[in-house]
């Protein structure tokens, strides 16, 4: 999930000021009072700085009712600029330091919840409701400087209200129908992003080595039987990376409840999607993410001059570390899924992971969380796991509250590995495309009564340098080579048995390739990623429910809308009905029926297999239709789009699979 405030409208004016913050970094002192059901704030601000002009931004519609020095007002220049006002300040000449006061007001939006998770990537107002407010830091609700800044903020809401910020929090107490807390932290960071929501606190001292960490969760009442299980997993999260990476960089960590579907990781706390938080994994996987965020992106900040490593060296570290804990096969499953998602994505859509900044949609995604965490498997598998992790250790105590880019992090595994990587780097980062490996011919030969298996292997015109897998087939035998390739077409001799029968290329998925056909059967995502598709109900009006659900299955992309059953279109084709509806419909279109594979839920979705077109079927047990949130199935099935087949149980517990992988054999002739 996505890091907030970064890459935002400053992101490379205020990376490259962070690696000078040492002896120049301004303060922000923070008074603020905000009453989230009249949706007002009002603040005074205190800028230390020792430049001689400051500029700062507000949110467009704020009004800054004065500026002052030493009691006096300085004269401010304000503009407009990207949605937000800009204000320059010119101080007195000849101070070293000196403190700006600022006061202002401003109304903020009504907090939207009919918000998708998409929406939420971008660019935010300030909102509030006596639900939950959430104030991002970009957004301007504090004056945001051109540089970073440490701060300290002081936040006062009605009684029943709770706000929470990034940070160590102090002074809290509940006096004259008011709550009031304060938050700050030590390092500079670009902007704060504000929470506040009718939450109760749970709270535990947790020990991690010799520190003591403070976890809480704001939860909303009903998620009360969710807190500890979430305070367990985010003290075994936090030893987890300690250990892995070095101790945890802040006295504190939060799970807060968000009233929108977000999933965001700032320091010291993570700002979860309440519609979300039941799902166990969200608790075992999204969490694990966010907290490891503390370390990559929040600990050590993204220089994005080269792109964000940070999501891909997350999901590396999180997502897929847990995969590989299941065992090798699940691990090569998650991998076999980040080639499946490349190879969904729609031609020239793709970039450079040096571009990518931050997720928007599944195509950023694919690149920015898919491709660089491949990157670090293709890393650690070249430079063996005792040096991959040292370099890991290296590259965070050297830039721990700092800014970093793919070149330090280049340069950390360079030293802990004592090889040259630039080439590895800019293979992975500049280059977009990935090669077809294929097996042009192979034959057995032997010399001085030695076997060998000689193969040529091609893998298309632009060659890429390749450490290879390959797999040989004898009777009752598997055996495992690897090999490294660097040519459109290369022969290859392999010390093989006599009997060998078939040789396979990358079987386990760790190359960043494109999949061989039988290599992608069709999944849920085939229609996700669709630009538009038609649907068809069977049993059931195409109402409001059905269309909140294709809204929600499809990233809420808007879509032709067809309730025609007999088209002819080769579109791809959503079904949402009842169970014996579906499967009546099926039967009469002349498709294949429900696959037997499939676990049986009260909700089943699957893409119909080896069909030249992609056709999805939602069946419904009929006696849960009435009681189920079909908007809400389908922001759940969303999640599910790297599988051909998802089954929801009445529990809300899911069971999946795909269609069956096939890699190709080649034959090896007698
Ligand atoms: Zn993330």
């Amino acid at each position: 999930m996505n890091i907030t405030s970064r890459f935002t409208r400053m992101a490379v004016a205020l990376s490259l000021s962070l690696s000078q913050y040492a002896w120049c970094a301004p303060h922000v002192d923070l008074d603020v009072t905000l009453d989230p059901a009249k949706r007002t704030l009002s603040a005074t601000a205190l800028i230390t700085t020792e430049s001689k002009t400051l500029a700062f931004y507000l949110a467009d519609g704020f009004i800054l009712e004065s500026a002052e020095v030493d009691g006096a007002t300085v004269p401010t220049d304000r503009s407009a600029i990207d949605g937000l006002q800009r204000f320059q300040i010119e101080l007195h000449a000849g101070t070293s330091v000196q403190i700006l006061t600022l006061r202002y007001h401003g109304e903020l939006k009504p907090l939207d919840i009919s918000m998708t998770h998409d929406d939420t990537l971008q660019a935010l107002p300030a909102m509030a409701s006596d639900q939950g407010s959430y104030l991002p830091g970009n957004s301007g609700w504090h004056p945001l400087l051109e540089s970073a800044f440490t701060y300290r903020v002081a936040v006062t809401v009605p009684e029943g209200q709770i706000a929470v910020a990034p940070g160590k929090a102090s002074k809290e107490r509940t006096a004259d129908g008011k709550r009031h807390a304060e938050f700050s932290l030590g390092h500079p960071i670009d902007s704060i992003d504000l929470m506040v929501g009718p939450w109760k606190i749970h709270e535990r001292e947790a020990l991690v080595g010799d520190a003591s960490i403070r976890l809480r969760t704001y939860f909303y009442a009903d998620e009360d039987e969710l807190a500890e299980s979430y305070l367990d997993a985010a003290h075994r999260f936090i030893k987890r990376y300690s250990t892995e990476i070095g101790p945890y960089p802040f006295s504190e960590f939060s799970v807060v409840s968000s009233p929108i579907p977000t999933g965001f990781g700032m320091p010291t706390l993570t700002y979860l999607g309440k519609s979300v938080l039941h799902f166990p994994f969200i608790r075992d996987i999204s969490l694990g993410h966010e907290v490891l965020h503390n370390w990559w992106g929040n600990g050590v900040q993204v220089d994005p001059v080269r792109g964000n490593w940070a999501e891909g060296l997350t999901t590396f570290m999180a997502d897929y570390a847990y995969r590989e804990d299941e065992g090798t096969e699940a691990a090569a499953q998650m991998r076999h899924g980040w080639l499946r998602d490349y190879a969904a994505l729609p031609i020239d859509s793709e970039r450079a992971l040096s571009a990518f900044r931050a997720r928007h949609r599944t195509a950023s995604a694919a690149i920015g969380y898919g491709k660089a965490a491949m990157m670090f498997h293709a890393l650690r598998t070249r430079l063996g796991d005792d040096a991959f992790r040292k370099g890991i250790r290296t590259f965070w105590n050297k830039y721990k509250f700092a800014a970093a880019s793919f070149d330090n992090l280049r340069e950390a595994f360079e030293e802990s590995s004592e090889q040259a990587l630039v080439d590895f780097f800019d293979q992975w980062l500049e280059r977009t495309g990935a090669p077809m490996l294929e097996i042009a011919s192979a034959h057995m030969a032997s010399e001085d009564g030695d076997s060998r298996l000689v193969i040529e292997i091609s893998q298309g015109a632009e060659p890429y340098s390749l450490f290879v897998p390959l797999r040989v087939f004898a009777p009752e035998t598997e055996q495992d080579f690897g090999i490294e390739v660097s040519e459109s077409a290369q022969v290859i001799q392999l010390p093989t048995q006599a009997t060998a029968t078939a040789v396979q290329v990358d079987p386990g998925f760790e190359v960043w390739r494109k999949l061989a056909p039988g290599e992608a059967p069709p999944i849920l995502r085939d229609l996700i990623a669709a630009d538009r598709f038609l649907i068809t109900t069977v049993d059931r009006n195409l109402d409001e429910s059905v269309l909140a659900f294709a809204h929600e299955f499809s990233e809420g992309k808007a879509k032709q809308i067809d309730a025609d059953s007999e088209s002819d279109n080769d579109w791809p084709l959503l079904i949402v009905g009842s169970k014996p509806g579906c499967a009546a419909f099926l039967e009469r279109q002349d498709l294949s029926p429900r696959p037997e594979n499939i676990t049986a839920g009260s909700v089943e979705a699957w893409i119909v297999p080896e069909h030249s077109r992609r056709i999805v079927v939602v069946a419904i047990e009929p006696e849960s239709e009435k009681k189920l949130d079909l908007s809400q199935i389908g922001r759940r099935l969303r999640h599910f789009g790297r599988y051909s087949w998802v089954s929801l149980a009445e529990d809300g517990t899911a069971a999946r699979g795909n269609w069956v992988v096939k890699t190709p054999q080649i034959t090896i002739p007698k």
